[in-house]
């Protein structure tokens, strides 16, 4: 998980269209929450030359670049309520139906993260008390600030992270599985902290991911690594600086790709980075033993800017 950022005002048409105002109100009404429609939080529409589009589902396709929300996977994407718009798992709370078309509460996932059983589904933990309709109302009628994921988040605290109001990169970590065979995403705020929560939630230690974020690590950096300790051994007569030059620009090139949301695996990817102590956990213990302390010294004075 990243943060991302989503432009509140550039509601997708279909969420505020006349069919959507006159659903919810039925929806309200009755309380009759099979009324709520996939074809309106799809956003479907059709386009000029007579196709059919789903206007939500590509929009947050772009915001997203066309990743999960929760895990970072491409995807074809899911519309996933972030606050489960047909019941709340473990609680007698009935859903957040009223927020079934509610642009912040959109988010796309993966069938995985989000899937019944071993996915997000319906689960929605939090500290203080589940919000309901009356708690959005104003004036007997839905209050529109009421409903957007910020104020809400700030009154009911749930543990699962929202990608466009928290910063995961505080309450999410990485570390090499103790078997070596993975990399596993830890929680900074201690045990059933939110990160802790939010990974158990959307079970993103699930096997699949450890090895994904293991592979791309290896490819990305630790063999690139390797490829450039190649080039020294086989040419001994290259002048030592020339080594060091190169380590130099493929750390600046690991920090400029950090920042590109584009890229997969970002909050991975901005986290090794990140410190001395995170390359050396994650990059410097797979590379060949007699080359590991001079890489880390390399790292250690490219971080102080003296390489
Ligand atoms: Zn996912």
């Amino acid at each position: 998980m990243r943060k991302v950022v989503k432009d509140l005002e550039d509601i997708p048409a279909p969420l505020v269209s006349q069919e959507a105002i006159d659903s919810l109100q039925n929806i309200i009404s009755t309380k009759n929450k099979k009324l709520i429609t996939s074809d309106i939080y799809r956003g479907k529409y059709l386009r000029a030359d007579g196709s059919k589009g789903d206007a939500v589902v590509e929009k947050l396709d772009e915001i997203y670049q066309g990743k999960c929300a929760y895990c970072e996977e491409r995807t074809s994407i899911y519309i996933e309520h972030y606050r489960p718009k047909g019941r709340v798992l473990k609680t007698n709370h009935g859903g957040y139906y009223w927020l079934c078309y509610e642009w912040t509460n959109l988010l796309p996932t993966c069938h995985e993260c989000n899937k019944i059983g071993g996915g997000k589904a319906d689960q929605f933990p939090v500290k203080n008390k589940h919000f309901t309709f009356e708690d959005c109302k104003i004036n007997q009628k839905l209050d529109s600030a009421k409903v957007k994921a910020n104020y809400l988040n700030q009154h009911e605290a749930p543990f699962l992270l929202h990608p466009e109001i928290d910063e995961p990169k505080e309450f999410l970590a990485f570390e090499i599985e103790t078997s070596g065979k993975g990399i596993s995403m830890i929680g900074l705020d201690g045990i059933n902290g939110r990160g802790f929560e939010t990974i158990r939630i959307c079970n993103l230690n699930r096997q699949p991911l450890l090895l994904n974020r293991l592979d791309y690590i290896n490819d990305y950096i630790s063999n690139r690594i390797k490829k450039i300790l190649l080039g020294k051994y086989s040419k001994p007569d290259v002048p030592k600086h020339t080594f060091k030059s190169e380590i130099k620009e493929l750390f600046e090139d690991l920090d400029k790709d950090k920042v590109v949301l584009t890229k997969p695996l970002t909050l991975l990817r901005w986290f090794v980075m990140e410190s001395v102590d995170n390359f050396q956990k994650l990059i410097i213990n797979k590379l060949p033993k007699k080359e590991q302390d001079v890489i880390l010294a390399y790292f250690q004075a490219y971080k102080n800017g003296d390489l």
